[in-house]
Parts: structure tokens; C-alpha cells; sequence
């Protein structure tokens, strides 16, 4: 799972801004305007018959700073994109 769902700046960042477009979630800004330092994401492919599905996890940054549930919080009621 994205670390940045756990992350205090989940909600105004460049890269999960990124990671959102890949997930095919709303946007939770359209104007994010904080660079975390050293991201680190892993990229997974999958196929299904003719359907590629390509997944983007943050699994390490130095900007990351721990609130637990933060995108939770900011979209009740849905689940925690995987
Ligand atoms: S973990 Fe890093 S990339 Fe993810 S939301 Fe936080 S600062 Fe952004």
C-alpha cells in the first residue's frame, strides 16, 4: 500500500498528486505545491487477458511525516485505494 495515505501532506502534494492520476482517483487539490524530498515508487504491471493495469505505490520518503488515516479523513466513507 502508498505510505503517502498515512502521510500529513497527502493532501498538498506534487507526487501523490501523480499517484492519484495513476489510481484513477479524484484529485484531492488541483494545485499541490509541496516537493517531498526522495520519493521512492514502486511500479507494478499486471495483465488480465488484453487489460494491463499499471499500479504507483510511494514505498519510502524523507518528506513523509506519519498521520495515521490522514486520507481517510479526507474522503469518509470510501476505501483506502490498494
Ligand atoms: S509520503 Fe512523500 S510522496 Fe507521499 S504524500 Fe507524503 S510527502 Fe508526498
Amino acid at each position: 500500500m502508498c505510505i503517502c495515505v498515512n502521510c500529513k501532506h497527502v493532501d498538498n502534494c506534487t507526487i501523490y498528486h501523480v499517484v492519484e492520476m495513476q489510481h484513477q482517483q479524484p484529485h484531492i487539490t488541483n494545485n499541490p505545491d509541496f516537493k517531498p524530498n526522495e520519493p521512492s515508487i514502486n511500479v507494478n504491471i499486471s495483465s488480465t487477458g488484453n487489460f494491463v493495469e499499471v499500479e504507483w505505490d510511494v514505498f519510502d520518503c524523507l518528506s513523509f511525516k506519519e498521520e495515521k488515516g490522514r486520507w481517510s479523513t479526507l474522503h469518509p466513507g470510501k476505501l483506502v485505494p490498494t
